[in-house]
């Protein structure tokens, strides 16, 4: 085509026709690599569902979006999990490696209805060797169960905190859920970022060992967090160990209730 335009056949009959042609093929081979990406990505989800253990990765009408490893900010150490973005949940699992063989040990599944992910700092403005970890890192927040992972790069976590928000958003439509009904659990602070209780200040030692609220998520120690509450959104049965700041709290907000 390009050659008869050069000749100056621009008008040519055959010049349209094959214009026409082209883009009938160009259109062909962006419907075939479309079906080629859904095929590798079926095969991709296979090859992982293999090797992975503790979870049923095939149902009705859910299809896999994103995979990858995050590290996640644990209590004592950042650990590396693999995460899977599915339609309706993210789970994630431990991978392992035993000589040249992966497997993935399953840990836990979210459900996305009752989720929502958020950057922690934005620093995408600032060159890369200035920016903090914090920047390729996000809050995976859910009604049982928050906490923060970490991508290899801002670019990574970017993408993956925009995948998490628009599947959340497309599963919240197809569920009809309406408000954040429940409340987030909170995030934990990992132990190794406090040296002492947060609220009566004494250190932590072998014997004054640290606890975790489960109402905000705070280091305190046993004498400071002796209150069990029921976070009906954490537990629906039994109730949980909760700090003197977040029980007084609690109560001050049933007598408002009261009201
Ligand atoms: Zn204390
Ligand atoms: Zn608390």
């Amino acid at each position: 085509v390009k050659d008869l335009r050069k000749k100056g056949n621009d008008g040519h009959h055959d010049v349209a026709l094959l214009d026409e042609a082209l883009g009938k093929i160009k259109g062909a081979a962006t419907a075939i690599n479309d079906v080629i990406k859904v095929r590798e990505n079926q095969q991709e989800l296979l090859e992982l569902e293999s090797k992975w253990n503790g979870y049923e990765f095939s149902k009705a009408g859910r299809t896999i979006i994103k995979h990858g490893p995050l590290v996640k900010r644990c209590r004592r150490a950042d650990k590396p999990f693999y995460f899977v973005l599915f339609s309706d949940v993210l789970v994630y699992g431990r991978k392992e490696t035993l000589g040249t063989v992966d497997r993935y040990v399953h840990h836990r599944e979210i459900q996305l209805e009752h989720s929502k992910v958020l950057s922690i700092s934005d620093e995408s403005e600032k060159p890369v060797e200035e920016q903090s970890d914090d920047a390729r890192a996000f809050q995976v927040l859910s009604d049982q169960k928050a906490f923060v992972v970490m991508a290899s790069n801002v670019a990574d976590k970017d993408a993956w905190v925009d995948a998490v928000d628009k599947a959340v958003g497309r599963q919240r439509v197809r569920r009809g859920t309406v408000d954040q009904a429940t409340p987030f659990a909170a995030v934990w602070t990992p132990d190794r970022e406090q040296k002492s209780c947060t609220i009566c200040e004494k250190d932590f030692t072998v014997l004054r060992r640290r606890h975790h609220c489960r109402s905000c998520g705070r280091l305190a120690c046993k004498d400071c967090t002796s209150k069990r509450v029921l976070l009906k959104h954490i537990d629906s049965k039994s109730a949980v160990r909760c700090c003197d700041m977040c029980y007084d709290d609690l109560q001050d907000k049933e007598d408002d209730d009261d009201d």
